[in-house]
């Protein structure tokens, strides 16, 4: 690959703006997310970080602006819209598993259908994705037989099976019993430190300092502040992010 390729950014939002009817829910939204690059978004509920995912993701179209994905721009619709969409991985809050399919069928589902894999190569990558993320001993059984932080494992690995160039986690652990939000933070680390690009949507502030590049706040809809969690947590520059910050350290 050229150095230039590799110049370009993973994410490129330019002057994006989304509404819900007279709801203006993002506001002139300009990002660039260099590849291997961990972003934390923060901010109050309502501010727009899961309708900013949702687009990256195009499950939300945008009303203007632009979003290019390494380059490429997000298509409307059709078969290069399902191969955006295997580039960028999305793990939710609600774990989103398909309930009556088994975990390796769940994993294998994506890589079968739109990677076209061989069921062998599709089984095989699965159980290794299932080891990575530690429950391989649990492929057989249904996602209702699984714990909640197992559940989300899965989804991982289910995303990951599409070899996405972009994850997406929209509040991954917030479903999760206390004991569990740190099997699967674990899994969100190490992918860090493999250099997957990874925009992560979390009230989890140990993992925003330990594992984030960067941290952008949330307000509004607008990114009110884009920084290093350092900085951030030290000394944010807004009043907003200070009122945030009060309430949640
Ligand atoms: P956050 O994830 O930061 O809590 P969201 O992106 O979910 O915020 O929502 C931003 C705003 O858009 C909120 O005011 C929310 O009520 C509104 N909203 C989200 N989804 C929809 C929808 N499908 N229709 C109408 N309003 C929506
Ligand atoms: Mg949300």
């Amino acid at each position: 690959m050229s150095e230039a390729a590799t110049d370009v950014p993973m994410i490129r939002m330019s002057a994006v703006d989304k509404y819900f009817g007279s709801l203006h829910v993002l506001r002139d939204i300009e990002l660039e997310v260099p590849r291997g690059q961990v972003v934390v978004v923060l901010g109050p509920s309502g501010s727009g970080k899961s309708t900013l995912c949702r687009a990256i993701n195009r499950l939300e179209p945008i009303d203007s602006g632009s979003i290019e994905i390494d380059g490429k721009p997000l298509p409307a619709e059709g078969r290069e819209l399902a191969q955006l969409r295997a580039d960028v991985g999305m793990v939710f809050q609600q774990f989103n598993l398909f309930a009556h399919k088994t975990i390796e069928e769940n994993v294998t589902l994506g890589p079968l259908k739109v990677r076209k894999n061989t069921a062998s190569e599709a089984r095989e990558q699965a159980r290794q994705l299932l080891d990575r993320v530690g429950i391989a001993d649990q492929s057989a059984k249904y996602p209702a037989q699984l714990s909640g932080g197992q559940q989300q494992r899965a989804a991982i690995a289910r995303a990951l099976a599409m070899k996405p160039k972009v994850m997406l986690f929209d509040e991954p652990t917030s479903a999760l019993d206390p004991e569990m939000v740190n099997e699967v933070l674990d899994v969100m680390t190490g992918l860090a430190a493999e250099g997957m690009t990874m925009l992560v949507v979390t009230h989890e502030m140990g993992f925003a300092r330990k594992a984030a590049h960067r941290v952008l706040f949330m307000s509004d809809g607008e990114v009110a502040e884009d920084s290093t969690p350092q900085e951030f947590f030290s000394a944010p520059r807004t009043d907003r992010a200070k009122d945030f910050l009060g309430k949640i350290l």
